[in-house]
């Protein structure tokens, strides 16, 4: 039985509730003047529920998915600016004892070389990061509790985050790790991480059981009720998605939201963020194995009912896609892009050499400073902002602030700020020209006086020299 507040994952990612709703959203989707009263409802901010959210998505109707999208930019634009969040993921280890057959890192693939950086490549890698000026990382590891047990982790965190060169420094560390016992979750809340991040790839069962077939992720309820754990050990900011592709698309943005709607209920805070990935070309991986894999159209209507469904949290994109696709859904609800990803073990210091070790191909191949180029050109702020983990703003405490619209205070100036810093440190000379004329623009924009003349001070700090300042 459906009961969105029970511990068990058949429960609150009811099979029967998501056929239901799926039914119902392909008849609702039917009804113009309906789907009118759900965009209007979206207009609100307080969320659509799953089905409602799903009739949306299975609305085909052009004029409504034109009036669908343009919502989507409304409602991004009240919360989230014109700002991105830029980050990039770091790959420590490809050691994993799982079948996961849509990833390369599955322990059956003997094509690609095996790899866990030392602490001393990690400190490498991290300069080489700080370098290109990110300070946000989303840490990526296979599953494999020989080779990548949670000391490994642990003690990897504690090297990213005592790793400076220059003035560089990785502020916020998200660890997308498989799922784990709460005491381990307690530990990694304690290292002091961000979010943390699991995808549910697919929230089918039977597909789930088949698409893993052996290793510890192959248990479903294991691994989809990881949130649950993570959440009683005290991380109370965690990171949904599933793999678009892997199955039909339509049941998973249900399971997805229904998800969403469990730790909400459960826990009183839904996720902090969503993640968008779909199937995506790899070694050993061909898309042409997925007849679920989804459009650019589908994606991107996916991405705009997710921002009118759940205007809270933020929507991530990852270099999985192309530079052109990344410039649709920025405008339709993301609120972060990765840039000069590299998706091997020891890509950022070994370059394109290792690019066969990588768990999906990179569509962007962009560096960070072109994207930064790109989104300042596109009217955006990059923002390198990690304030609120490190404010103690977190849970239900950000979501309250976020809620109430007070957070854009903190973001605004913040991504002022830490733009500051980039282009002090890291742009080349036409972006940062571009980007002091962003600043210049923008300042002015800051609602609040006293704020304003605060951030104006920080700013001619940075010019001084001083770092590391935030609202
Ligand atoms: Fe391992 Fe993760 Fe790849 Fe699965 S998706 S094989 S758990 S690295
Ligand atoms: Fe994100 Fe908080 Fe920074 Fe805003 S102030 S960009 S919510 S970390």
């Amino acid at each position: 039985m459906y009961d969105k507040k029970s511990e068990r994952s058949v429960e609150f990612i009811n099979d029967n509730e998501i056929r239901k709703a799926a039914d119902e959203a392909r008849r609702l989707s039917r009804d113009k003047e309906y789907v009118r009263e759900l965009i209007a409802k979206s207009r609100e901010c307080k969320g659509l529920g799953h089905t409602e959210a799903a009739t949306l998505l299975e609305c085909d109707d052009p004029e409504l998915i034109t009036e669908i999208f343009d919502t989507a930019k409304e409602i991004k634009e009240r919360f989230y600016g014109n700002r991105i969040v830029m980050f990039a993921p770091l790959y420590l280890s490809n050691y994993c004892v799982n079948g996961c057959v849509y990833c390369p890192y599955h322990l059956k693939n003997r094509h690609i070389p095996r790899r866990k950086l030392t602490q001393e490549e990690i400190r490498r890698e991290v300069i080489a990061l700080q370098d290109m000026g990110h300070k946000r990382l989303a840490l990526e590891a296979g599953e494999d509790p020989r080779n990548n047990p949670l000391e490994y982790i642990l003690e990897s965190i504690d090297t990213i985050y005592s790793t400076r060169h220059r003035n560089g420094s990785i502020r916020r560390v998200n660890v997308n790790i498989a799922a784990t016992t709460i005491e381990s979750y307690r530990r990694l809340h304690d290292a002091g991480i961000g979010t943390y991040i699991l995808f549910q790839e697919t929230y089918h069962k039977a597909n789930y059981e088949a698409l893993h077939p052996y290793g510890p992720k192959s248990d479903y309820a294991w691994h989809t009720e990881a949130m649950d754990r993570a959440m009683a050990g005290g991380i109370d900011d965690v990171g949904l998605g599933v793999l678009y592709g892997l199955n039909t698309y339509l049941y998973d943005f249900i399971g997805l939201l229904m998800h969403a709607e469990h730790l909400e209920a459960r826990f009183g805070v839904g996720p902090h963020t969503i993640s968008v990935p779909r199937i995506c070309p790899a070694d050993d991986i061909s898309k042409e194995d997925f007849p679920n894999s989804i459009s650019d159209e589908l994606f991107c209507r996916i991405v705009a009912v997710l921002r009118l469904a759940v205007p809270y949290t933020g929507i991530i994109v990852s270099t999985r896609e192309s530079a052109a696709v990344r410039a649709k859904v920025l405008e339709l609800g993301v609120s972060q892009l990765s840039g000069g990803s590299r998706t091997s073990v020891g890509g950022y210091v070994d370059g394109e050499d290792e690019e066969d070790s990588a768990q999906f191909d990179i569509s962007d191949r962009r560096t960070l400073d072109e994207i930064v180029g790109w989104l300042l050109d596109t009217g955006h702020i990059p923002s390198f902002c990690t304030a609120c983990y490190r404010e103690g703003r977190t849970g239900d405490r950000f979501m309250s602030l976020v809620k109430s619209g007070n957070i854009a205070n903190c973001c605004g100036p913040n991504a002022l700020l830490t733009l500051k810093e980039y282009l002090m440190d890291y742009a080349s000379s036409d972006v940062k020209v571009r980007g002091e004329r962003m600043i210049a623009s923008q300042l002015g924009t800051i609602g609040k006086l006293k704020v304003r003349e605060i951030a104006a001070e920080k700013l001619q700090l940075i010019e001084n020299g001083f770092r590391d300042f935030r609202f």
